[in-house]
């Protein structure tokens, strides 16, 4: 299944939902930064939600961040979204990983206790910020404390990242059920009803089950309308001209040792992982065009 999010609305627009299916860019991540199991999971939940929550935004150039900072042995990681379906993120510790608990990924643990920061960059001069404490680490849980506290929005998030044996990703996906203000009580009673009798998103995933199949089974006897569709991968943003840019604001002396050391320079991209390397003479001639520039 190619990768993709949809996003529907059900119950006269009480209820706004988005669903999506991204094993493909959570396997990108894995082979990019080369990440453990727990951090796969960690990286694949939290840029599922991501892309979810970009979904929400209005913006050609709005930007969604998730932060996850904790005392836990991966000390936290940063996921971004866009408003088109492109994901990128990374973790502190890629390789961090921890027994088993309950049989299951302990995700949390590598976390550990600590915040969660949402950013949402819509242009203006300052972004809008909300933090809020860990629940459990486990990503989903910690979205819905989110929206409830800081958007007062009554939220219901269901994530989820299945291994292969050779720790490829088999499954990757999630959903988001929002409640608008003012929704009536048969509507909550029947969807709190339907969130406690549906299998875990991984199984349904597994099942074969499409984003619309999830949102039809979280969202059973309401009537859904899927009002948008997008293709969503991984793509980072960054490029030679950028990162020569963030060399050239080294300063004289730090530029001058990597010319001392006469040895060519790897520089690689914290978001996707990607190399870039510069010759010593690159390097000379950066600092030359800089002179020149400061001379003008
Ligand atoms: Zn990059």
């Amino acid at each position: 299944m190619k990768d993709y999010m949809i996003r529907a609305i059900a119950a006269n627009d009480q209820i706004r939902a988005f669903a999506i299916t991204s094993r493909q860019l959570t396997e990108t991540a894995r082979m990019n930064h080369n990440t453990s199991p727990e951090i796969t999971a960690a990286l694949g939940r939290s840029m599922s939600a991501a892309l979810m929550m970009g979904m929400m935004m209005d913006g050609d150039k709005d930007l969604l961040t998730l932060q996850f900072r904790g005392d836990g042995p991966a000390k936290g990681f940063t996921v971004t979204a866009d408003s088109h379906g492109n994901v990128k993120g990374f973790a502190h510790n890629p390789q961090v990983t921890l027994p088993p608990r309950d049989g299951k990924l302990n995700v949390g643990g590598t976390i550990g206790n600590g915040f969660l920061t949402v950013i949402r960059d819509i242009g203006l001069k300052e972004p809008y910020v909300g933090t809020v404490q860990l629940m459990t680490g486990e990503i989903a849980e910690d979205l819905t404390y989110y929206f409830a506290s800081s958007e007062q929005t009554p939220s219901s998030v269901g994530l989820g990242v299945l291994m292969n044996k050779e720790n490829t990703v088999r499954v990757a996906g999630g959903f988001i059920i929002q409640l608008m203000p003012d929704t009536d009580d048969e509507t909550i009673t029947k969807l709190e009803n339907n969130l406690t009798g549906i299998p875990p998103v991984t199984t349904m995933l597994e099942e074969g089950n499409t984003p619309e199949d999830m949102l039809q089974r979280v969202l059973a006897g309401f009537d859904v309308k899927v009002t948008e569709k997008k293709d969503v991968r991984f793509k980072c943003d960054c490029s030679r001209e950028r990162v020569e840019n963030s060399l050239a604001t080294l300063k004289d002396a730090d530029l001058d040792d990597i010319i001392s050391d006469n040895k060519p320079v790897e520089v690689r991209c914290q978001f996707c992982n990607k190399a870039y390397n510069f010759t010593i003479d690159e390097i000379k001639a950066m600092k030359e065009n800089r002179k020149k520039a400061t001379d003008d």
